[in-house]
């Protein structure tokens, strides 16, 4: 039995979108990571961003950086399940991964602003999960986008500016987690998703499973 599947050895599922928004430094692509690096059946959502790479940054891993032209075109042909414009750059996350993600019975993680998860909730609400992320404290967020050490002082203090926007939005979601601690916070969105994935409405092969024991009492 695979440690993360507790009932899929016996019972299929529906795979479920987990949703993680933040505002920008309170941690949620760490926490992502850890979450990935944990759990084999949960697949990442990889966005195409018109950004520019950030050092360290790899095209096709932590985004497909692409341009204005092209991003627009995605766009128009529904090639994107969700876009938004953040921070002055356009950021949409790509349907065909997704969709086969989910046919082939895996989860999908999307590491996504508000406006992103709006709009994903509103086509796919029994298959959505959404957890915001919450830093400690504001002078810990602006300690955390200083020591990223990636950005300037003015994309530094345009995030700052922004956060109180992004945390304005932490009711829409439905598990909030202060990040004080990125592997207690990454164990808190384990415990999430595995509680999530047991849900009765998820649990598709329920009534087969449930018929054949007791076919056999
Ligand atoms: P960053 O430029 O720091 O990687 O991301 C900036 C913001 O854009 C973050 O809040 C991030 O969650 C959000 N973002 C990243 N990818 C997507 C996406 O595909 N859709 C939406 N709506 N937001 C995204």
């Amino acid at each position: 039995m695979a440690p993360t599947e507790y009932n899929s050895p016996h019972i299929s599922r529906r795979g479920l979108m987990l949703v993680l928004s933040s505002p920008s430094g309170a941690g949620k692509t760490t926490i992502a990571h850890g979450l990935l690096a944990r759990d084999s059946v949960i697949t990442n959502s990889i966005s195409v961003t018109t950004r520019p790479a950030r050092p360290g940054e790899t095209d096709g891993i932590d985004y497909f950086f692409i341009d204005q032209e092209r991003f627009d075109r995605m766009a128009e042909t529904g090639d994107l399940l969700e876009h938004a414009r953040v921070f002055g750059n356009c950021y949409g996350t790509p349907r065909g991964a997704v969709e086969n993600a989910l046919a082939a019975g895996r989860d999908v993680l999307f590491a996504i602003d508000w406006q992103g998860a709006q709009q994903l909730a509103q086509n796919a609400r029994d298959d959505l999960v959404s957890v915001f992320v919450l830093p400690p404290s504001a002078s810990e967020l602006e300690r955390r986008l200083r020591d990223r050490g990636q950005d300037s002082a003015e994309v530094i203090a345009n995030r700052m500016a922004k956060a109180s926007n992004e945390i304005s939005h932490w009711a829409e979601y439905d598990y909030v987690v202060v990040n004080q601690d990125v592997e207690e916070s990454v164990t808190a969105v384990e415990s999430i998703l595995r509680a999530e994935r047991l849900r009765r409405r998820r649990q598709a092969g329920l009534p087969q499973f449930v018929q054949s024991i007791q076919a056999t009492l």
